[in-house]
């Protein structure tokens, strides 16, 4: 009798211990995607691309920023982190690169923060140039004049958008908002900043421009010394992977849980990657990998797989557009064997 009894309660206990816990692992089940692939495969996925890609020497480091030829051209790392937080790391995943042109993705997130995404969209658009990321000729030649905030003329004029009431107080925000955005403070690289302040002379002319067609919305110098900042930001590939993991998590960053970007802009930041996120490369990528990425000329590319997390590569040669030789095809590769390709049906289950 007795031992039925103390059964019963321990069968109630467990019932009890069940019903409290059932909702907790529910609700972490609701930060992955139902068909995210399993760990062991993503682990000998990345393995594989690793030493398939590791003796590529194609592709070269930038050298129109002069600190960037002098980095290291055979590193390579490679890092995921997914929307539930688990993250996977190969090779030099420490080392803090310039994050370049990634930079602008959070930019134009936090221009939408401030402004909503109507006014952004009105004042920067959201067109691919078909053109160099760095070209005058797409500011003149295009209607918005701006092309998207992705090439550096759209990128200059979303730098100008965001507010302060003076260009330290707009640099801080937009440093403690990448910060946010990888959970951890992050910080300038004062000799990529130096190096490419130096020779921005390209940058202030697209700043110029802009003025002329009235499509820069502070002082132009001012603002291409803020977006020199922003794209002097150091992060190594976890962090970097980390950024992309909360765009995949509707805004929320999957280390800190804290709500970074409105869940409603990230598919205007999303498809802005798509469309120029590897400048005029980004039609070949949407063909062959079908994720929206954003690559920067300091190596560094991340992807996004929506609701499931990101990868990011980092490997210094870059091919004749400006993005990461390496990089690419690491990424086209994990992405193809995961079935991340976002434009594929199966990509969401469907057999
Ligand atoms: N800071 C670089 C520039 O303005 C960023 C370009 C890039 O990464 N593609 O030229």
């Amino acid at each position: 009798m007795l031992t039925q009894r103390l059964q019963f309660n321990r069968m109630c206990i467990a019932a009890l211990v069940v019903a409290t816990l059932a909702p907790i692992a529910l609700l972490a089940q609701t930060a992955r995607s139902p068909v995210a692939p399993r760990r062991e495969l993503v682990e000998s996925v990345v393995r594989e691309a690793y030493d398939k890609f590791k003796g590529d020497t194609n592709g070269k480091n930038a050298d129109y920023i002069p600190y960037l030829a002098k980095v290291d051209s055979k590193m390579f790392g490679i890092a995921i982190v997914t929307t539930d937080n688990q993250v996977l790391t190969l090779g030099d995943v420490n080392y803090s690169f310039s994050i370049q042109s990634i930079s602008k993705v959070f930019t134009l997130a936090l221009a939408m923060e401030e402004l909503g995404p109507d006014k952004v969209f009105e004042k920067v658009g959201s067109e691919p140039t078909g053109r160099a990321f760095n070209s005058p000729l797409a500011v003149v030649d295009m209607p918005t004049h701006t092309g998207n905030p992705f090439v550096n003329a759209g990128a200059i004029a979303t730098t100008s958008l965001i507010s302060g009431k003076d260009a330290q107080e707009k640099w801080k925000r937009i440093l403690d908002f990448y910060s946010k955005a990888a959970g951890e403070q992050l910080t300038l690289i004062d000799e990529v900043y130096k190096s490419e302040a130096a020779t921005n002379t390209g940058n202030k002319a697209l700043s110029m421009l802009l003025a002329k067609y009235d499509r820069i919305y502070a002082d132009p110098f001012e603002s291409v010394d803020i977006y020199t900042k922003q794209c002097s930001v150091g992060v190594n590939a976890i962090q970097l992977a980390r950024m992309g993991a909360m765009l995949a998590n509707n805004g929320v960053n999957p280390a800190t849980n804290a709500q970074v970007i409105n869940s409603d802009y990230i598919p205007h930041i999303l498809s802005t990657m798509a469309l120029a996120g590897l400048y005029d490369g980004s039609g070949g990528w949407a063909w062959h990998v079908g994720l929206p990425a954003k690559s920067g000329v300091g190596g560094g590319i991340v992807a996004i797989a929506p609701g499931k997390g990101a990868i990011a590569v980092f490997a210094p040669p870059l091919d004749e557009a400006g993005n990461s030789v390496k990089a690419q095809e690491v990424i086209e590769y994990v992405a193809r064997k995961l079935n991340y390709n976002l434009y594929s049906p199966t990509s969401v289950g469907l057999k």
